[in-house]
């Protein structure tokens, strides 16, 4: 038994939900480590030659792969939106009514509504260092009949490249974390590419859950790891020992716990 039991079953949709307001509410922290399982692409501008390459920022001592927390919002919310199907409601024309824009947020112009989204995701922080590797590739046309492969550059993100990943939950709810974590799952196994050759597969190693904001620092473990060689999931591990037991959930029962929270979306009322 952990903390995860006591979580309200289900969060009510609130429309008074503001900026303030959602301090008051009870924070769920996750940590976890995501890996790449294939190679990817994280362009933060489009340039207009033939070079694309993976953004970087310099961070904890070094240059580091930078997966912008926005990019993997937008998958996971196109697979929730996928498995629940919500009227009305797309990525680009969120209803800001549904379960959907109530956990992820929504800002619909047309009815002038803007909801908070109640999960937080830090932008993701490679724990290895960059390597700018440019590579030569060709594509080739769409069209069977054309005879000019197109010579392009790419700077990608390789695979096996981990990253730190942590998540908060705003007025979390056991519905909440099995959304969150079976659309992560999912996201995880369809990828985070950009391009179709490019699927940016991924795996994602749940640490802990922690009751509350669980002031963990990317930068303090990134910076530890590259300084004294700990690992950052050996850190997240040690971090979630040194909180209170009904405080966090972690080890074998919490892995087990995400496991059940994601293979499938549990049917609810309504
Ligand atoms: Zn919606």
């Amino acid at each position: 038994m952990t903390f995860i039991n006591q979580l309200p079953e289900w969060t009510e949709a609130s429309q008074t939900l503001d900026r303030v307001s959602l301090l008051a509410q009870r924070v769920v922290t996750l940590g976890g480590v995501k890996r790449l399982e294939s190679e990817a692409l994280f362009v933060s501008s489009e340039g207009g030659g033939t070079l694309r390459e993976t953004a970087k920022v310099e961070f904890a001592g070094c240059e580091r792969y930078w997966w912008i927390a926005r990019k993997v919002n937008g998958i996971v919310r196109r697979v929730m939106l996928a498995g629940l199907r919500p009227d009305n409601c797309t990525v680009d024309i969120p209803c800001a009514q549904c379960e959907v824009c109530h956990l992820l947020g929504a800002l619909n112009t047309d009815q002038n509504v803007a909801v908070f989204s109640r999960v937080r995701l830090q932008d993701l922080i490679s724990v290895q260092e960059y390597v700018y590797d440019e590579k030569f590739r060709v594509r080739l046309p769409d069209d069977p009949n054309a005879k000019n492969p197109t010579p392009f550059q790419e700077v990608i993100v390789p695979p096996g490249t981990e990253f730190s990943f942590i998540v908060r939950i705003i007025g979390a709810s056991r519905r909440d974390l099995n959304l969150f974590l079976y659309a992560n799952a999912t996201a995880d196994s369809i990828g985070y590419g950009n391009y179709s050759k490019l699927r940016g597969q991924a795996t994602t190693d749940w640490v802990f859950a922690a009751d509350g904001m669980a002031h963990l620092s990317a930068y303090r473990l990134l910076n530890t790891q590259r300084t004294e060689g700990t690992s950052i999931t050996d850190q997240m591990s040690s971090f979630a020992e040194s909180l209170s037991r009904e405080k966090v959930a972690h080890g074998d029962e919490w892995r087990n716990e995400v496991k059940r929270l994601s293979e499938n979306l549990i049917t609810m009322k309504g």
